[in-house]
């Protein structure tokens, strides 16, 4: 009888753990954000006549994050550190895919040897196709060679070697066109909110944002070279306008995500501190993709290999790729799927196969297609554009 009694009391105590342990797993329902401000401890980044990149990136950080917290109730922030401390490249990626971050901000301070150069820039995953995106791409990822045994863990990449970054080339990041939309609405907001000279959104090979698995920018907030620049930035007022304009590009993004989401879009009206009146939300600007990389001259949407026929009917399909530039037909890139076409939206290419007004025969070509890109789905088309 006892033997039976603590059978029960065992079962009863496994059910209450397991019970607990998934709570514990579960995700709420919130939006998680994680702000990452570049460098700390003895890693101080740039250095300015008076200041560090270390503390102004961490003054923006903790500004953003009040504001944010301020206002989205239904967003969980998560920071890298909130202090003065060193917190390894890899870490940082780390926490934001342990989180299930739906959005990474990393925030840092720009420097280069002309004390001219001014102005901000906001950088997604990519190959530096400019030899200054990819001196800014060396000297964040530097950062490495402090950490113990960096060539093992970084699996021999060398932060200082142009060949290290050919890896890049070849990347499929299923987020690029979030992250690129994210960075255009920051940089719009810097210009706007901020009254900073706006030096586009741009592509590198930063190691941080090649191991985050989410929707992922880089954000060069200006030149502690520069002498205005460098006052600016580490003034209250100066860190406050910025964190006030990437604030601003995030609830752009975020009631986007909403809608896309089919969520409500949670947000306070007021700022705090404010006359209760200034609305947090400030229009959604289009988005304009300012590297020079990406071309966007052809009207958007507009697929080139016309469907002619069917007119009215909806076409399907199958969408493998993205990328900023435009390959050619029998490219390696498609990893033989044969023929390719492509249409441009957003500034990006996009790479589509197959074509059928049927469907049912589309879907049965999707499996095939997902051994090759894994995240393929199909798109629909109606007289040439793109049905939402
Ligand atoms: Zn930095």
């Amino acid at each position: 009888m006892r033997d039976i009694a603590n059978k029960y009391a065992f079962v009863i105590i496994l059910i209450i753990v397991s019970l607990f342990s998934f709570g514990l797993q579960a995700k709420d329902n919130k939006f998680v954000l994680v702000i990452d401000a570049g460098h700390g401890g003895k890693d101080p980044g740039a250095i300015g006549a008076r200041i560090k990149e270390k503390n102004i990136n961490l003054g923006i950080a903790l500004k953003l994050g009040a504001l944010i917290q301020a206002n989205h109730p239904d967003v969980k922030v998560v920071y890298t550190r909130k202090k003065d401390v060193f917190v390894e490249l890899q870490e940082r990626a780390a926490i934001a895919n342990r989180v299930k971050a739906d959005l990474f901000i990393s925030i840092h301070t720009n420097s280069a040897g002309s004390k001219s150069a001014y102005g901000t820039e906001t950088y997604t995953l990519g190959l530096a196709r400019t030899e200054e995106n990819l001196r800014v791409a060396k000297r964040e990822n530097s950062v490495i060679l402090l950490e113990d045994d960096f060539s093992t863990r970084y699996e021999g990449f060398d932060p200082r070697s142009t060949e290290s970054y050919i890896m890049f080339e070849f990347l499929q990041d299923k987020h690029m066109e979030q992250s690129i939309n994210f960075a255009s609405l920051i940089q719009t907001q810097f210009k706007r909110s901020a009254g900073r000279i706006d030096r586009g959104v741009r592509q590198a090979g930063f190691l941080v944002l090649r191991n985050t698995g989410m929707p992922s920018v880089l954000i060069e907030v200006g030149y502690i070279s520069n002498a205005a620049e460098e006052r600016f930035l580490g003034s209250e007022d100066g860190q406050r306008k910025m964190a006030k304009s990437i604030f601003n590009a995030f609830c752009n993004y975020k009631s986007d995500f909403d809608r896309k989401m089919g969520r409500a879009v949670v947000t306070r009206n007021i700022l705090p501190g404010g006359k209760g009146t200034s609305k947090v939300i400030a229009k959604a600007d289009k988005p304009s993709i300012q590297d020079v990389q990406v071309e966007s001259a052809a009207p958007e949407q507009k697929i080139e290999n016309v469907v002619s026929s069917d007119e009215g009917q909806l076409v399907y399909k199958i969408q493998f790729m993205t990328s900023p530039s435009k390959y050619g037909a029998n490219s390696s890139y498609y990893k033989g799927l044969h023929p390719v076409s492509c249409y441009k939206e957003g500034g990006l290419y996009k790479y589509t196969y197959g074509e059928s007004t049927s469907k049912a025969e589309i879907q049965k070509k999707l499996p095939g297609v997902r051994k090759l890109f894994k995240d393929a789905f199909i798109v629909t088309f109606r007289n040439g554009k793109k049905v939402k």
